[in-house]
């Protein structure tokens, strides 16, 4: 009988194999590209991959990972590889939507995000993380129906249940370089403080330690979802 963080483990593996063969969305550059298997309390919600995350494997490979990782880096000294390696990363959309008419990024539809919803709230059950960071509104907007400016919420951390499950929440702003919000006043301190509350966390502090982090009721959960 395997213990609950090897089943734990099972249930990420087999969700990741199945999210990678998802092909669901036509418009939609496949293949997904989903995080690593990493039993972690903190999950990281990104928007959708871009054009170069597909062909390098992960996700954030590019250049907003680049800044995202220079913010753990700098205020909580953790790099890239450690990082990886001790959060679970997801996404709103797990593929490459595709460019718009300008050159940049298409936006996925909301029926889209409502379709690739799904793989998050399975992560959700399966993680029952402590500790949730969004990057961006897009990713702000699985958790809130009405997104307030950036500058209400990054910074500050909000008690949350979706799925009958309870988490802290962490809005970081998008490190994209076409949005300049995190480098300029307000938003560069807001950025800093909203990374020192997560540094603060106890869920950060214990994201790996504990392969327990929760009760053995999740299995007939996981069951019941699509
Ligand atoms: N790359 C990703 O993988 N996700 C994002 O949200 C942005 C860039």
């Amino acid at each position: 009988m395997k213990n609950q963080a090897d089943q734990r483990r099972l249930l990420l593996e087999r969700h990741l194999d199945s999210l990678r063969a998802c092909r669901s969305c036509p418009k939609m550059r496949s293949p997904p590209v989903p995080g690593g298997p990493v039993i972690s309390r903190v999950m990281l919600v990104g928007q959708a991959p871009g054009a170069k995350e597909p062909e390098l494997g992960r996700p954030f490979a590019w250049t907003a990972g680049k800044a995202l990782f220079k913010w753990f880096k700098k205020e909580l000294g953790v790099d890239e590889d450690q990082f990886r390696r001790s959060v679970y990363m997801t996404a709103v959309c797990r593929c490459f939507p595709g460019k718009n008419a300008n050159g940049g990024d298409r936006v996925p539809s909301r029926d889209e995000i409502s379709l690739c919803s799904r793989w998050l709230r399975a992560e959700l059950s399966i993680l029952r993380p402590g500790l949730v960071l969004t990057v961006g509104k897009l990713a702000l907007a699985q958790f809130l129906d009405d997104v307030p400016p950036l500058t209400e919420i990054v910074g500050q951390a909000f008690r949350m249940e979706k799925l009958g499950h309870s988490f802290d929440l962490i809005a970081l702003p998008h490190p994209s370089g076409a949005s300049p919000w995190h480098r300029i006043e307000p938003g560069k301190s807001l950025t800093k403080k909203a990374l020192g509350l997560i540094r603060e966390h106890a869920a950060w502090t214990d994201r790996i330690s504990s392969g327990e982090h929760d009760s053995a009721e999740i299995f007939p959960r996981i069951a019941l979802l699509p």
